[in-house]
């Protein structure tokens, strides 16, 4: 299994090298030379398997024996063993026909601990086994920052920094992030937005010089790594609610913003899953549905929603999905890059939006129906979705056709936002581990959304080491 950038101008890469890489040197983004077809008796086997052994499976394509059978194994172990859910990511019937996924089992009660908590452990082992050094560097709009200092505080030879828009996160989101003190933690609250932060540390990793001297990782969806871990619930899921039951395909709507998660469902199916549609979940930041009806990508004004994590223009995982859908066309992507650059826009042929209305359909929620798909899922089923999984379960009551079957992705638990529940009158109890937060004092550092001003403060926090 080799590595290959969608711009076509790196040398064919393995998995580790590709995990290292993060973003491609030469601008693009990392996919698999050719992506793994499982074939239908396989799937049948993995019917059966726990989370773990389908992680292995599924993980095991991508990595090719670059990482022995048993340490993999073990990787897989420890990563899912923080979960406060046996099965990791327990599916739930909501209503006939209608289910959820519940990816929020992990330490910051959102789904980026699936894949979070495989890559700090993936990043602390290529550092103990080759003495790599990986100074991990990230921009969030909330759930990611959390999520990945949890996933590598206190670990041997991992330094991490990472980027949030100041006031533009969740209070418990913020305090998720603030109130951890380990040395290898560096907090920077930025005065923008987290497209600022995004394109900062694209520019930032986009100085080659730069990123190699001091060794810079990335812990963004941009890492194919990532997108890889949450393929594996794609599977989980289905056969949760397909086996057994007759059901033959199913349709997946995911709350979207970066178009990791939804790009993680599109590699799935391509893999042989049986999906059906994929539902693209936006909030008012809706610039993925507009590309989805009309076949124009053009980022506008950002917005503060009720679901502050989706609160994103520029999508950054956009670019591996239209690689696809130029069949696999280096030279393609490079030049809608370049439009997008020169025009701030991309816009695809007829052709072209046939097939992305083959593979997506779409629906952005506005704050209001947010806000009602919370109080009515409450009121008539007792269970309460966090404002992005209420994106989703709206979005599948827009798309989803009578007699088809749909998994809603629930991509946080509702007290990481309460701020959105209580606009719905609606009291929730804490879970302990987040209620104690409130007590514990906080870490950051506040500064301009400046490039060199970020690169300065880089500079000595990950100054090597004697
Ligand atoms: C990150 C996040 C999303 C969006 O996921 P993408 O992979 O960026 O599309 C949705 N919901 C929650 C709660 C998140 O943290």
């Amino acid at each position: 299994m080799k590595f290959v950038s969608t711009r076509g101008n790196t040398k064919n890469i393995g998995f580790i090298d590709a995990v290292l890489m993060g973003l491609a040197n030469d601008g693009g983004l990392l996919v698999p030379e050719k992506i793994p077809q499982i074939p239908a008796d396989k799937l049948k086997a993995m019917e059966q398997f726990t989370y773990q052994e389908l992680a292995y499976e599924i993980i095991s394509y991508y990595v090719d024996g670059e990482i022995p059978d048993n340490d993999l194994k073990n990787l897989i172990e420890k990563s899912y063993s923080t979960f406060r859910d046996p099965e990791v990511t327990p599916v739930k019937k909501v209503r006939d026909n209608m289910y959820v996924l519940e990816l929020f089992h992990g330490p910051t009660f959102a789904f980026k601990d699936v894949a979070l908590q495989f890559l700090g452990n993936l990043y602390a082992y290529i550092s103990k086994t080759t003495g790599e050094t990986i100074n991990i560097l990230g921009a969030t709009s909330g759930d990611t920052g959390a999520s990945a200092i949890e996933g590598v505080r206190g670990k041997e030879g991992i330094r991490i920094c990472i980027l949030h828009p100041d006031g533009k996160v969740s209070k418990v989101q913020e305090l998720q992030m603030t109130t951890v003190y380990d040395k290898n933690v560096l907090n920077l609250a930025i005065r923008g937005t987290f497209d600022d932060g995004q394109r900062i540390i694209k520019e930032i990793f986009a100085d080659l010089g730069f990123k190699d001297q001091y060794h810079l990782r990335a812990i963004n969806s941009i890492n194919f790594a990532r997108i890889l871990a949450q393929t594996v619930y794609y599977f989980y899921a289905y056969f949760q609610v397909a086996k057994g039951r007759g059901v033959k395909k199913v349709n997946f709507s995911v709350p979207t913003g970066n178009f990791g998660d939804i790009f993680a469902g599109y590699l799935a199916k391509r893999m042989g899953l049986p999906v059906d549609k994929l539902i693209v979940a936006t909030n008012e930041n809706n610039i993925l549905e507009t590309f989805i009806q009309d076949g124009v990508y053009k980022p506008g004004e950002f917005l503060s929603t009720y679901s502050p994590s989706m609160d994103i223009q520029v999508a950054s995982n956009f670019e591996r999905y239209l690689y696809y859908l130029v069949d696999e066309n280096p030279n393609e992507v490079s030049a809608f890059m370049i439009q997008f650059k020169s025009e701030g826009k991309i816009v695809v042929g007829a052709e072209q939006l046939r097939q992305v209305k083959a593979d997506f359909v779409a629906h952005g929620v506005i704050g209001k129906e947010c806000l009602q798909t919370i109080s009515k899922y409450y009121a008539e089923t007792n269970y309460l979705l966090d404002p992005h999984t209420a994106c989703g379960v709206a979005a599948y009551e827009t798309c989803n056709k009578d007699g088809e079957v749909c998994v809603t992705l629930a991509t946080a638990h509702p007290a990481k936002f309460n701020e959105s529940i209580e606009l719905c009158d609606i009291e929730q109890s804490f879970p302990e581990e987040i209620s104690q937060l409130f007590d514990k004092p906080q870490y950051k550092e506040i500064i301009d959304a400046d490039k060199d001003e970020i690169a300065c403060l880089l500079k000595s926090f990950f100054s090597p080491s004697i």
